[in-house]
């Protein structure tokens, strides 16, 4: 039977990529998406063409994962659908609406983004994290699960002009630390993708600016990165063959996190 892997936010973008190159390897794949139906539909369509196998199921799955009701209802789904689930990735974030100084940034703004990409990937992963640990009597489960929370440069990078957006992403560097560390012992692995600048919408907006960095210098490997670059490491993490570790950063950046004279 194929594995199964949830990737919040596929619709678009960087979980358009891991969920085509999770197509690609073999595993079934729960798109979910917040209201981009045709989008979503349109990831669906790529990761059939994609697929290995006729017994690979792709489901789009509509929730806003920010909501509790949501998060409990996309799991039901989740499990009604496809059976199992052996992966979550949690992909899905947005950026501040506006990027404002850190002085003017407001409270409204700040809730927004805090909400989306740090709250919901938290306690998304406290509920499969429970499922799972629950479906360990159950002799014919498969052990080998894993979390993948997807994080920024800006974990650590200052940008004060989107200051919430880089606190919500240091916050999921510390969420994979301490679910590594809770969940190491029930056969769950965690680990944290910390993706540089990748072409994505999300990033349409400052496309110029950040080519004009790129061609400064800014990314060693002197390239945008593209959704695809995180999908093979998300494949790679899941694959199993990082056996013994837990709570891991991979940098997904073309080498922009090196600090450099
Ligand atoms: P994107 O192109 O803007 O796509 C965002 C995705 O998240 C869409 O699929 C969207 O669904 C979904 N989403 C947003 N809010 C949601 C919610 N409340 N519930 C469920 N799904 C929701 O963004 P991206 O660039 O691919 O970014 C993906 C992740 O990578 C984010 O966590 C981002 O912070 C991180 N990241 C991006 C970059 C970059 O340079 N692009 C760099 C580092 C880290 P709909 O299609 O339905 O709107």
């Amino acid at each position: 039977m194929n594995r199964v892997v949830l990737v919040t936010g596929g619709s678009r973008g960087i979980g358009r990529g891991i969920s085509t190159t999770l197509a690609s390897r073999g595993y079934s794949v729960a798109i979910n998406y917040a209201g981009n139906k045709e989008a979503a539909e349109l990831t669906k369509k790529q990761c059939t063409e994609a697929a290995m196998e006729q017994t690979q199921r792709f489901e789009i799955l509509q929730a806003d994962i920010s909501s509790q009701n949501d998060r409990l209802e996309l799991s039901e789904n989740i499990y009604n659908t496809f059976g199992r689930l052996d992966g979550l990735i949690n992909n899905a974030g947005i950026a501040p609406l506006e990027r404002a100084d850190l002085l003017e940034m407001d409270e409204k703004s700040y809730n927004r983004v805090m909400d989306v990409n740090l709250k919901a990937p938290f306690f998304l992963s406290q509920l499969i994290a429970k499922r799972w640990k629950n479906e360990k009597s159950i002799p014919s489960s498969e052990q080998n699960k894993t979390i993948i929370f997807i994080s920024s440069v800006s974990s650590e990078m200052v940008s004060i002009n989107r200051g919430e957006y880089c606190i919500s992403k240091a916050g999921i560097s510390m969420t994979s630390l301490l679910f590594a560390a809770r969940l190491a012992g029930e056969g769950i692995d965690v680990f944290e993708i910390r993706p540089g600048i990748i072409e994505t919408d999300m990033t349409a907006g400052v496309k110029t600016a950040y080519t004009n960095k790129i061609e400064a210098g800014l990314v060693p490997a002197a390239r945008w990165g593209l959704p695809e670059d995180i999908g093979k490491s998300a494949a790679a993490l899941l694959s199993g063959d990082f056996s013994f570790s837990t709570g891991s950063v991979i940098s997904v950046d073309g080498g922009m996190h090196i600090s450099r004279l």
